[in-house]
């Protein structure tokens, strides 16, 4: 019997899941956004009340507040802790960076959540800073300007300065000129840092974002130069802050041991130039454990929250004793860790590849012999048997292509042999895998078997990094986990491009190429979810094949209940057409003039139809939508599981 056990296994959900996700009794995937099962929300309910409301479609992003209040709780926690048990006489300060999500009520749930720890945020551009501005953020909560900064930037932060408690970081030499000199214009004392290039690297996909290639920060030469032309005009006891980041997802910890004792030096060194110096500010960079590993792999990390906050702690205290300097308000800029659980997406399957046993027809008299050698095998096939039959069909498939090409056979009996083919092999994967082969041929076989699920969902929308730098993301099936998943296979999305594709999936440390899934049952529908997606995802999204934002709700869970808080709309056609820069008014004008241009004539019913249709389609979500009233599967081939 499968129970739910056997799915947690196998998808691997309590190891990435956090204690946010995992299955419960009914075998449907469960929300904790306490990390307590007895405050959780059975995503079924939620699914159940979407379809029942009709007012918006599948896929939905399901965002839940209340995670991303857990984990600026238990970010601050940890460093409050780590804090208490060195006894670090200085204090701590959260920071979010607004380039992880930029979202407005992403960001309002943040500073709404971390206004106890007094939250501040960082920006790196004009826009980002604006964004902030419009929040209304307290007045004591740090706003960190990073990034390169124009005269407009400079200037808007400059101006504000006195009302917000914004700290301008020089990320590149140059700008300390133009910061000194728009000081100057608008007569005002700025509060400054220094972004300091480390030797010391982070690991990964984005160890570029540190060492001495660094697209940002000073090196020691620009650093001590700027330290001389604060002194020369007045502003050195302005210098508030030293920071470095050397890069997100950082998967050792020994790397970010290295980095925090250099940058405590540093920090140290010019302390002793300038008492000025309130915050050391050690970046982003803490990692999530996409996959569930524990591993230094890309997509994992091999240390807790409370490892990385004791190693910054203890490593800073250590070289402050040692060089005999005030001790820094710890800040740091933690924005995947603090958001990427926080949102999830829910997607249908529409339908499947690859699956083609339901066209099949007896062989008759005149059929190829390879047709024959196929049905036998099919009959025959045993736990014992089943590699000899598999290579004999591989050759029969072989020989059926060959006569087909020389014009031997036709199109009926091509047909009958890929059905048979594909039959022998289903039935050779499950001996397979019931005898645990690990060989050659069973990787094939999986290969050959393995059915392509169609999900309503755009993975360049939705999760881009998942193609943009083969970053893991958890998937699996949101319900049946009672059920064994008999099916294996890949999930496509809609989008007309081979890389639309989960290629790796959560489970062990590598990564799985394959998904356990369940045969799809007609009239009923099947649903998926794609979790960890609140770091990044949001705007780095994109529109391929004009495929939009997707429908949002956000969720309250309180005990046993739980509360929708929000629904957002995703994009209309029409969103996305205006977007790009079509001219949507006109269509149906423009139709009518074409026809009278090429002098036909269209009746007025007809018009009336294109014109209908046009509208229809034009305000409609821009994924799939209800076939006949419902998006349910249609039809399914899908024979029952073998036990
Ligand atoms: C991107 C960035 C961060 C966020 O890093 P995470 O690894 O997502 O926590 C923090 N600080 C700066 C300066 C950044 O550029």
């Amino acid at each position: 019997m499968w129970t739910v056990d056997d799915s947690t296994d196998i998808y691997g959900i309590e190891n990435w899941g956090s204690g946010y996700f995992f299955i419960n009794y009914q075998g449907h995937v469960a929300i904790a956004p306490h990390k307590d099962r007895k405050s959780s929300i059975d995503v079924m309910d939620l699914i159940d009340e979407v379809e029942y409301a009709k007012d918006i479609e599948f896929p939905v992003l399901v965002r839940f507040p209340q995670i991303l209040e857990h984990r600026i709780v238990e970010i601050n926690e940890a460093f409050l802790g780590a804090i208490q048990e060195f006894q670090y006489p200085g204090g701590y300060q959260p920071v979010f960076p607004m380039k992880v999500n930029q979202r407005k009520e992403v960001i309002e749930y943040t500073i709404t959540y971390g206004k106890k720890y007094n939250i501040g945020l960082e920006v790196g551009t004009k826009a980002e800073l604006l964004a902030a501005l419009a929040l209304g953020m307290p007045k004591e909560a740090l706003i960190i300007c990073n990034g390169y900064k124009d005269e407009d930037y400079l200037k808007l932060a400059l101006s504000i300065t006195n009302v917000n408690n914004i700290i301008l970081v020089v990320d590149l030499f140059e700008e300390i000129f133009d910061v000194i000199r728009y000081a100057r214009e608008l007569g005002v004392r700025p509060k400054l840092g220094m972004r300091i290039k480390l030797f010391s690297r982070g690991s990964g996909r984005w160890v570029e974002s540190g060492g001495e290639s660094a697209k940002f920060g000073l090196v020691t030469s620009e650093a001590l130069q700027i330290l001389r032309i604060l002194a020369e005009v007045g502003l050195i006891d302005m210098l508030k802050m030293i920071h470095f980041h050397i890069g997100s997802q950082i998967t050792e910890v020994r790397t970010i041991t290295t980095a925090v004792t250099e940058a405590s030096r540093i920090y140290a060194k010019v302390v002793k130039v300038t008492k000025s110096i309130e915050y050391l500010n050690v970046g982003g960079g803490l990692a999530v454990d996409y996959n569930g590993s524990k591993t230094a792999t890309f997509s994992s990390k091999n240390y807790s929250l409370r490892e990385y906050a004791n190693d910054i702690v203890y490593n800073i205290q250590k070289i402050c004793d040692e060089e005999e300097v005030p001790y820094p308000t710890i800040v740091s800029e933690s924005g995947r860790a603090t958001a990427a659980y926080h949102s999830m997406l829910i997607f249908k399957i529409i339908g499947k590849k690859n699956s083609k046993e339901a066209f099949l027809k007896a062989p008759t008299e005149e059929d190829p012999v390879q047709l024959d050698d196929l049905c036998s095998a099919f009959k025959e096939m045993n736990l014992s048997n089943y590699k000899e039959h598999f290579h004999d069909a591989l050759q029969n498939r072989e020989d059926l292509y060959n006569a087909f090409n020389l014009g031997n056979i036709g199109l009926e009996e091509r047909a009958k042999g890929e059905t048979l083919f594909w039959m022998v092999c289903k039935k050779a994967a499950q001996f397979a895998r019931q005898a645990e082969d690990e060989s050659e041929d069973f990787t094939e076989l999986r290969k050959i078997v393995s059915q392509k699920y169609i999900g309503n969902f755009s993975l360049f929308q939705s999760v881009p990094d998942m193609w943009g730098v083969n970053q893991i993301f958890p998937v699996m099936p949101l319900h049946r986990l009672r059920e064994m998943p008999c099916e294996h296979g890949t999930i496509v999305d809609l989008t007309c491009d081979s890389d639309g594709e989960v290629k790796v999936y959560a489970g062990d440390s590598e990564g799985k190429e394959y998904l356990e899934l369940h045969p799809l049952i007609k009239d009923e529908d099947y649903y998926v979810g794609i979790f960890l997606i609140g770091a990044y995802q949001d705007t780095l999204g994109d529109y391929h094949n004009l495929l939009g934002l997707a429908n949002e709700v956000h969720v309250l869970v309180e005990g046993e209940k739980y509360k929708v808080l929000h629904k957002v709309k995703g994009d209309t056609c029409k969103v996305l057409l205006d977007f790009f820069k079509y001219d949507t008014r006109d269509y149906i004008n423009r139709i009518l003039r074409t026809c009278k241009e090429k002098g036909e004539c269209i009746d007025k019913k007809e018009l009336d139809q294109i014109e209908a249709e046009l509208n229809k389609a034009m305000g409609g979500y821009t994924y799939f939508t209800k076939l006949n009233g419902h998006t349910k599967i249609k039809e399914s081939d899908d024979r029952p599981c073998m036990p």
